[in-house]
Parts: C-alpha cells; sequence; structure tokens
C-alpha cells in the first residue's frame, strides 16, 4: 500500500507496450546502447505515425526543450513514449506531466535504474545518485544525511531525500528486527525452507 506511488519501471528495467490505440506518437530515446526497436515495430504494425527523437546526451534542459517543442504540435490521442535511464526518463515525464500530459498518454522503457534523481526536501537540491531506496547518501548540497524514500515526486521527476533519523519521519526497522518485520525480509523468507 505504501508502495503505491513508485511505479515499477522506476525500480527494475521494464517496457510498457506501445499499444495500437494511438493516433500518433513520439519515441524519446536517450539510451546510448540500444534502441526502442519493439516499440517502432509495434506503432510500425499498428499503424501509427511515429517519429524517433535521439536524445542519448542531452542535459535535463535539453531534454525538457524537446518535449515542450513536441507538445505544440501534440493532437488528441498523441501518445510520449520514453526509453532509457530512469533519470531522463523521469525528466521527460516530469516536462510532459508539467506541460498537460495524461499518465495514460506516457509510456516508458526503462533501460538502466542504478542512477537515480533525489530531491534533498531539505534544501530542495535536485542531484543524480548511484543508489537505491533505503539507502543512506549524503545530500551533494547541503551535506545532510538522507534516506532514499519510497516515493517517486511526479512534478519533481526524483525521488525524495529525508535526512536520517529525523525525529518527524518513522526509523526504518532493520531487517532482522522481529520476523517479517520487513518487507524485504519477507520477500527472502521461503527461500531458505
Ligand atoms: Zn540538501
Amino acid at each position: 500500500m505504501a508502495h503505491t506511488s513508485v511505479p515499477s519501471w522506476a525500480l527494475r528495467p521494464q517496457r510498457q507496450p506501445a499499444g495500437p490505440e494511438a493516433a500518433r506518437a513520439w519515441v524519446l530515446t536517450f539510451d546510448r546502447e540500444s534502441a526502442p526497436e519493439t516499440w517502432i515495430r509495434e506503432l510500425t504494425s499498428a499503424d501509427v505515425p511515429h517519429d524517433v527523437l535521439r536524445l542519448s546526451d542531452a542535459s535535463a534542459e535539453e531534454i525538457t526543450d524537446s518535449v515542450t517543442r513536441l507538445t505544440a504540435e501534440a493532437t488528441v490521442g498523441g501518445r510520449l513514449l520514453l526509453h532509457g535511464p530512469v533519470a531522463e526518463v523521469l525528466t521527460a515525464r516530469a516536462a510532459a506531466l508539467d506541460l498537460g500530459f495524461l499518465d495514460g498518454e506516457i509510456l516508458v522503457w526503462t533501460t538502466a535504474v542504478e542512477t537515480i534523481p533525489l530531491f534533498c526536501v531539505h534544501c530542495q537540491h535536485q542531484f543524480l545518485v548511484q543508489a537505491r531506496i533505503d539507502d543512506v547518501v549524503p545530500c551533494g548540497a547541503c551535506g545532510t544525511e538522507l534516506v532514499i524514500y519510497y516515493h517517486l515526486s511526479r512534478r519533481q521527476g526524483s525521488f525524495m531525500g529525508f535526512k536520517h533519523n529525523a525525529e518527524a519521519w518513522p526509523p526504518h526497522k532493520p531487517a532482522d528486527s522481529t520476523p517479517g518485520g520487513h518487507p524485504r525480509a519477507r520477500m527472502t523468507a521461503g527461500v531458505a525452507a
């Protein structure tokens, strides 16, 4: 229940199907090594007109600019398909949502999830870090030790970091504190039996 704000494609590489119902599609790829071939095949066989934009070395500003330009020509039934590492995908998705795209009009294919964007709630600094949920990392600006919380901000396009051991935030239980008390402990509990 507490996990609903993080889509599964942000936690592991995953592809949503392109779907045949789009009237038009824009495929944005941020990946250096692979192309979104499966999507292009799906769109081609469904006769969906589509453009492919390669943005593998684009900065966050360039990604936002591209999404903004393409939104100007977007029409009803248009779909935005985002392919690549999760940080770039989240940047493009946040820009698209800000410009009025709906969740259902944005499809995602993540190819890597090791580097994530993290937003420090204490100083509003956003930065990239190689880490996972529950890890503790220092904020790149204010130095606060941040716990990466299980929440993905749609508008920021980033995970949220809260001060480690802050009284206002319930501390995470150690995995061995109570039998099955931690979600990950439960997931692995059956293996030894
Ligand atoms: Zn900070």
